[in-house]
């Protein structure tokens, strides 16, 4: 079974080390086959996403690194990208991007713009989300969460992102039940719509292992019911570590493989360099 992990950010965006580094780990570290995948340049004004102007810079460096230890592992050209809420659509840049790809991750980290010109981020502190719960959605939870679900379910219908990002991150600040009731029945639907979606659009689903590097087993994306629900609806998978240093870059890959297996889950996906194929675990 081939090691694979397509979810890796370096020091083009908020990532620790460059992609050399990242790549000589994973090669030490024992991978087949890998994506680089740093942030996509945001619309809105920002400390962790790649600049405009890194862009062609990341594709070279990217592709000479790729060449260089080609003999050792794959490399593959990754981006990624954030579905805008209130636009419901990807940056007109992040479009134009796309056929220079190998693939791409669709995720959503912004609720949208507030006061001041600042951005509500669902993934950074509380304060910020609840601003954006507050300013964009009247104080109404229920109806910022579902609208969250309903984004990457049509990002998954518009786009087809090859991998969705992070499904679940909007639980990210919701320790002992913050913000909303995990188990209620409206939660439930919302993401479980959000699937079907996902289904429909034949995207892959990580299993993501980055926040609970950084955050403990709480932040492991999606979680169990989701997690369990997109086993039995068939929906193809893939574990990546969303690793910002080279010390996450194959954390709870293991794990992961064995929850998978315990759960009847036999196959992941792989990228071959122009399909995406499922592979025997
Ligand atoms: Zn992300
Ligand atoms: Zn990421």
């Amino acid at each position: 079974m081939k090691k694979t992990n397509y979810h890796i950010h370096t020091n083009y965006c908020d990532g620790e080390n460059s992609i050399e580094e990242m790549v000589q780990m994973a090669i030490a570290k024992g991978f087949d086959n890998i994506g680089i995948s740093s942030h996509a340049p945001l619309m809105y004004q920002n400390d962790w996403t790649m600049p405009e102007n890194a862009l062609p810079q990341y594709f070279n460096e990217l592709s000479q690194v790729s060449q260089k230890y080609q003999t050792k592992m794959k490399v593959f050209k990754g981006l990624e990208i954030d579905y805008y809420l209130p636009n419901h659509d990807l940056s007109p840049l992040c479009k134009s991007c796309l056929d220079k790809l190998d693939y791409w991750i669709g995720s959503i980290h912004c609720l949208g713009l507030i006061d001041n010109g600042d951005v509500s981020y669902i993934d950074d502190t509380k304060e910020s989300l609840q601003k954006g719960i507050d300013q964009i959605y009247g104080g109404d939870i229920k109806k910022a969460v579902c609208q969250y679900y309903t984004g990457i379910g049509e990002m998954a219908e518009k786009f087809h992102p090859d991998i969705i990002g992070h499904i679940d991150i909007i639980k990210k600040n919701n320790e002992d039940h913050y913000f909303f009731d995990d188990s209620s029945e409206w939660y439930e639907n919302a993401w479980h719509n959000a699937l079907d979606q996902i289904k429909k659009a034949g995207s892959i689903l990580e299993i993501n292992t980055g926040g609970a590097f950084r955050y403990g087993l709480r932040c492991l994306y999606p979680s169990e019911a989701i997690l369990k629900e997109a086993i039995k609806m068939k929906i193809p998978l893939t574990i990546n570590t969303d690793a910002h240093s080279f010390e996450a870059i194959d954390y709870l890959i293991k794990d992961a493989l064995y929850y998978l297996s315990q759960h009847g889950q036999d196959t992941l996906m792989v990228y071959n360099g122009k399909d995406w194929v499922s592979q025997k675990i």
